[in-house]
């Protein structure tokens, strides 16, 4: 998953555990000259919390001290730069993502947690000829964001029963937590130059959760980078939004584009989608770390679905069929956009019919300028028929516009 998909998001959480502070203030434990409980107590509480963690399926556990995050400057200047595109809500809830400390008074340690997915290898298909789509991994099955937070949930429960009257705040994804940043300084793994946290044994195929909490617990120390003279995410990211420095461009990134990028996508961007249409694992594929942990076998028509059918779904279809899953946040009308786009990239005549269809019928003026564009971009008879007869009937200005774009690009 993108750091797009899996980070970024907003909205507080609020499943906060235990008792209020003042509750349980004499229950805490005190911390030593240099802010830390090191006891043998302690490090027994973190030996307990590592075995509970596991045993709820989270392959990974680290520790941190919650302080304000080091690289605070960098993500100032990362937003200030433009590069969060349009989530306004990262500038919004900065200052908790900055300094958990904000949003929970109390905190004293972040437990984060790494629950492990494994991506089905991607079958062999000539997607062009057979109008596949692509779905990122993370987005296979019931939607991660449930899944986690039920388990961090129970682990927040058992936590509290080993120590009662702790204040245990679950976050996940979209929660105000910069959630690499915690997985980072608990020694999960280290940044990686693809902007995902890194394990040598996990790759980056995780989801990660956290447990803000008033603990005081000994922080893991940090994973040395392992990227070393690598650049492979960077050399064959599709739009170059990977920059050195660990720098994300997401206004350039298909993740961003195809899931919480709101109306129109960028024309120049548009061929380099390829047949993304939720999400994009390319960084994460070629990354050497990742290389054997791909599950033996997989669902392909989930990974690569028939972009036809997807080009018609009303709305009711779309909730429905995606009930439970991930891809709901690309709303129906961002997900027939980015179909739209990817039909157009598939230059296969096949997909006239449908463009052709949704352009005449689409009820979203957006996903109408995607048809048209897509149309162009094929550029036989039937699809110039197409724009024609749509062009007649075209009451919206910006998808009368995009129609005579794609009809002057088709006659050059
Ligand atoms: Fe974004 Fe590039 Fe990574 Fe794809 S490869 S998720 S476009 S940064
Ligand atoms: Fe690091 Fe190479 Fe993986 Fe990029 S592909 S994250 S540079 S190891």
């Amino acid at each position: 998953m993108s750091i797009l998909a899996s980070n970024l998001l907003a909205a507080e959480s609020s499943l906060a555990v235990g008792a209020p502070q003042a509750e349980r203030k004499e229950q805490l434990p005190a911390y030593s000259a240099v802010g830390l409980v090191t006891g043998v107590a302690e490090r027994r509480l973190k030996e307990d919390i590592r075995a509970a963690a596991r045993r709820l399926g989270f392959q990974l556990c680290g520790f941190a001290r919650a302080d304000s995050v080091p690289h605070a400057a960098f993500v100032r200047q990362w937003i200030d730069g433009g590069n969060a595109g349009g989530m306004r809500y990262l500038e919004r809830s900065l200052a908790q993502r900055l300094d958990p400390r904000h949003a929970l008074p109390a905190v004293r340690s972040v437990i984060t947690v790494g629950y492990r997915y494994l991506p089905p290898p991607v079958p062999p298909v000539d997607w062009q000829r057979e109008m596949r789509g692509r779905i990122a991994a993370y987005a296979l099955g019931a939607d991660y964001h449930r899944t986690v937070a039920e388990r961090l949930r129970a682990l927040a429960a058992q936590i509290a029963e080993l120590r009662p009257g702790a204040v245990l705040r679950p976050a996940v994804d979209t929660s105000a937590v910069l959630e690499r940043e915690w997985a980072a300084l608990g020694g999960m793994g280290w940044f990686g130059k693809n902007t995902n946290i890194l394990h040598n044994e996990n790759g980056s195929y995780f989801f990660l959760g956290e447990l803000l909490t008033d603990l005081a617990l000994d922080p893991d120390p940090p994973i040395a980078d392992h990227c070393g003279t690598c650049t492979r995410c960077l050399d064959l990211c599709p739009t170059e939004a990977l920059q050195p420095g660990y720098v994300l461009d997401a206004r350039l990134c298909i993740s961003y584009l195809t899931i919480e990028h709101r109306g129109t996508i960028p024309v120049p961007l548009r061929a380099k989608l390829g047949n993304w249409i939720f999400g994009c694992d390319v960084c994460q594929e070629v990354c050497p770390w990742n290389e054997k942990l791909v599950r033996e076998r997989g669902a392909p028509s989930d990974l690569l679905p028939y972009l036809p059918d997807l080009a018609r779904l009303s709305e009711q279809q779309f909730r429905n069929r995606f009930r439970g899953s991930a891809i709901r946040r690309a709303t129906r009308e961002g997900l027939v956009r980015n179909v739209m786009v990817a039909l157009g990239n598939t230059r296969n005549p096949g997909a006239v019919s449908v463009l052709a269809a949704a352009l005449l019928d689409d009820p979203s003026a957006v996903v109408r300028q995607h048809a048209a564009w897509a149309l162009g971009r094929i550029g036989d008879r039937g699809a110039r028929r197409g724009l024609d007869a749509a062009r007649r009937r075209e009451a919206d200005i910006a998808a009368r516009a995009a129609i005579d774009a794609a009809i002057e690009e088709g006659a050059q």
